[in-house]
């Protein structure tokens, strides 16, 4: 193939175990999934999933046991943490029942979905996408992968972040309003879901600002956890 120039690497993420890499295809995130969550931002917490899309390049791939990094980014006063299970698809599919949901999952990983919350804030007040608060460049950071038959009991695992060694968030999977199969199945009723797909699962409650300096250690029980600083 001859092409203008050249296309862009595919961006890929480390699974536990193996020098094997996974090939991301698309990055979709929940939106008010934990119900904690859901108050703090002002809603009930009972409303039907909706989800965004982050681009594959906002991905900052922290390789095991290392540190990774982030820059502030830029028209923002406000960025926040957003602390989430990645659910990594590896056999895609269309209309997936959520009782077959578990043969399209290939593993998981912790994630950041960080967020221009004053941008988020002030694009939902005027009824406009909120692309330039979530899609941002080193918006969805993520460590390694661990495929899902070493994952442990990740329906019921701790998912916490510190910033600075102080708790922010503290939490449980078992508490999504919409658990990972039912997930996949709303997910896949309006997307064909692809080999390589992430998938933000949502984040509990506790959100709130980091400042250049800040480090955040992001985990769940079970999954390799990332140490991200705001540079
Ligand atoms: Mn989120």
């Amino acid at each position: 193939m001859n092409y203008v120039f050249n296309p862009a690497p595919t961006v890929s993420v480390p699974v536990l175990g193996t020098s094997a890499r996974f090939p991301v295809h698309r990055i979709y995130c929940v939106g008010r999934n934990y119900e904690e969550h859901a108050k703090e931002m002002g809603f009930s917490g009972r409303e039907p999933p909706f989800f965004f899309l982050k681009p594959t390049d906002a991905l900052v791939v922290v390789n095991a046991g290392e540190p990774g990094v982030m820059p502030y980014p830029s028209l923002t006063q406000n960025l926040h943490h957003e602390i989430e299970l990645v659910v990594a698809i590896g056999t895609g599919g269309k209309n997936i029942k959520a009782a077959d949901a578990h043969k399209h999952i290939y593993g998981y990983a912790v994630g950041l979905d960080m967020t221009r919350r004053d941008l988020q804030n002030e694009m939902k007040k005027q009824g406009r996408p909120w692309c330039i608060g979530k899609a941002f460049d080193a918006s969805a950071p993520i460590g390694a992968i661990t495929p899902a038959p070493a994952a442990g009991a990740i329906a019921n695992a701790e998912i916490y972040l510190q910033v600075n060694g102080q708790d922010r968030q503290r939490s449980n999977v078992s508490k999504l309003i919409w658990n990972i199969a039912e997930t996949i199945e709303h997910l896949s009723a309006a997307w064909e879901l692809q080999p390589g797909d992430l998938i933000y699962t949502g984040t509990p409650e506790g959100v709130a600002a980091v400042v250049a300096g800040d480090t955040m250690l992001g985990a769940v029980a079970g999954l390799q956890s990332i140490t991200v600083t705001v540079k």
